[in-house]
């Protein structure tokens, strides 16, 4: 499971990723660009994100790339 935190302030949302990882993110804005305010907005969870889909992503390049080698080799003869 991912999460991602939105901003209650502005509309910054940080990255997905772990929870720790995401929440830190959410800290580290409230402190940069809105010090003093309490930690607002909404958390996100989900499987979405580059490490839940990172799966079938891989196999996708990986189907394109050979793609490309094949129509590479017929352009060679
Ligand atoms: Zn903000």
């Amino acid at each position: 499971m991912n999460y991602r935190f939105w901003c209650g302030e502005c509309g910054f949302k940080t990255t997905w990723g772990a929870e720790s990882v995401a929440g830190r993110q959410h800290a580290d804005h409230y402190t940069a660009r809105h010090p003093g305010l309490p930690l607002g907005g909404q958390v996100e969870s989900g499987t979405a994100g580059p490490a839940a889909g990172g799966g079938l992503g891989c196999a996708g390049m990986a189907v394109v790339i050979v793609l490309l080698l094949i129509i590479a080799a017929a352009c060679v003869r």
